[in-house]
């Protein structure tokens, strides 16, 4: 079995559920629909029963609780089309399996708070730039985290990579694609990346490759930027 293959199968499912109830980002609008009761518990889980029932953390919070009930209905997508139990037959148990599926349910939230129709607008306006991450982060109310891999993952074929970095440019978070970059989480940014470019612009990134890229401060954090391949 081929994970790619099931992988764009489980995102394929996921995009055909949420199209049919109106890409809704809310996620107790969105359980509703799906006919999944939702009530505080001790911690984040699914109850896989009739009907389904998703119990939600007190201690999260704020984007980081819509993140969670977001990422226990997509559990509920992942058992629903089956690609759980070819997970587990792929990995032989659920330890073993567990990462795929956390990660997997992780990038299904992504898509279910930044629907495709929402991310193509802030394309639409902004281009392939920080300005777009920045822009589905504060419409989403999502995490800059949570904005980024939703733009980088986006499309398979594209090679991307964006980052955020504190003021002191440390990496703090980044994501890419299809992109090998000089850098990785708490290493300092290049210099000649620059400190503020709104609009994209060629510079050099390592040794003799040039990219295009965007970088935007982010108030209270530090900076935010998207690089593409050339
Ligand atoms: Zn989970």
């Amino acid at each position: 079995m081929d994970l790619d293959y099931l992988f764009h199968y489980f995102t394929q499912h996921v995009e055909r559920v949420h199209a049919a109830h109106g890409y809704l980002s809310d996620v107790r609008r969105l359980a509703s629909e799906l006919g999944i009761r939702m009530r505080p518990g001790l911690h984040n889980s699914l109850v896989w029963g009739d009907p389904p029932l998703i119990t939600l953390s007190a201690e999260d919070y704020g984007s980081r609780r819509q993140f969670s009930a977001m990422h226990e209905v997509a559990h509920l997508l992942l058992k629903e089309c089956g690609a759980e139990s070819e997970l587990l037959l792929y990995f032989g148990d659920l330890e073993e399996a567990a990462p795929a599926i956390e990660g997997w349910c992780n990038h299904a939230a992504g898509l279910l708070l930044l629907p495709r129709p929402l991310l193509q607008a802030a394309e639409a306006e902004h281009g392939l730039s920080a300005a777009t991450v920045l822009s589905l982060q504060r419409s989403g109310q999502v995490s800059l985290g949570a904005a980024l891999r939703r733009v980088v993952y986006a499309e398979p074929d594209r090679r991307l990579a964006a980052f955020a970095s504190t003021a002191g440019r440390r990496v703090s978070d980044i994501a890419k694609l299809n992109f090998s970059v000089p850098f990785w989480r708490h290493d300092r940014l290049p210099e000649s990346i620059p400190r503020a470019a709104a609009q994209q612009k060629t510079f050099a990134l390592g040794e003799g490759s040039e990219v295009r890229g965007s970088c935007l401060r982010v108030p209270g954090r530090g900076a935010l930027g998207l690089l593409v391949a050339p």
